[in-house]
């Protein structure tokens, strides 16, 4: 082997090893930053109780009044502060098909809102959209009935988004802040990892992930089932999710 062919190869090994070492500079970097932002919180992965979400109504005070007559009634609360499961019931009246003894969750909103899985909306015959609560803009509407009253809305009638219920301290022990996307492993008899699950924080908030029945079912879930947080992205997509 000749003087110059040696020069080369050695020059290419000494290429790749500063390639790779530029790299890992850059990965400690990155770790750095990530550190930074790790200063506040301690980046727990600890349990999140997962809870389903069945399908629901909730209704501003005039639509209660106009199917029951009277406000809401209450019969038991919910996980959340503040929420209840309501006496009174509703047909959901599609135009495919119907679904009756539909709870109703007090107290009444400010509009009503409707949410149902993609298995109900293809019973009802109608085209949901997944949204976050609140939501409900420019969402297909449908008919409420009771025993004495109907509704038909215009709007309201959505799939919700997964989404987790969490305090400000637990916001700090997972590492994340309202808005965030995060990714949840299930660990239910079908491990699943969910994408795309809104963090929503408030100080009434006790910690609750809320998936829907088909989630559920797709997940082998019970009531034992909890989610640990696999992966973070940040308000507006950057984090550190690597898909
Ligand atoms: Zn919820």
């Amino acid at each position: 082997m000749d003087e110059k062919a040696l020069k080369t190869i050695v020059e290419g090994i000494l290429r790749n090893v500063l390639a790779q070492t530029d790299g890992q500079t850059g990965a400690a970097a990155g770790h750095a930053a990530a550190a930074g932002h790790a200063e506040a919180c301690a980046g727990g992965d600890g349990p999140i109780p997962v809870e389903l979400s069945g399908r629901h109504v909730h209704l501003s005070e005039k639509d209660a009044l106009a199917l029951f007559g009277t406000s809401l009634t209450h019969a038991r609360d919910l996980s959340q502060p503040g929420q209840f499961l309501a006496k009174e019931r509703v047909r959901l009246i599609g135009p495919k098909g119907v679904i009756d003894n539909v709870a109703v969750l007090g107290p009444s909103r400010g509009s009503s809102q409707i949410e149902i899985s993609k298995t109900d909306a293809r019973i009802l015959g109608v085209n949901a959209p997944v949204r976050q609560s609140g939501d409900i803009k420019d969402t297909p509407g449908i008919i409420l009935a009771s025993q004495t009253g109907i509704v038909g809305l215009e709007e309201g009638l959505i799939v919700a988004a997964r989404h987790i219920h969490m305090s400000p301290e637990d916001a700090r022990t997972f590492c994340v802040s309202d808005n965030d996307m995060v990714s949840v492993r299930l660990e239910g008899e079908r491990p699943l990892i969910l994408e795309d699950v809104l963090v929503r924080v408030h100080e009434q908030f006790r910690l609750a992930m809320h998936i829907d029945p088909d989630e559920g079912n797709s997940s082998g879930w019970n009531s034992k089932v909890s989610g640990r947080i696999v992966c973070r992205k940040q308000e507006g997509g950057h984090g550190l999710c690597s898909h």
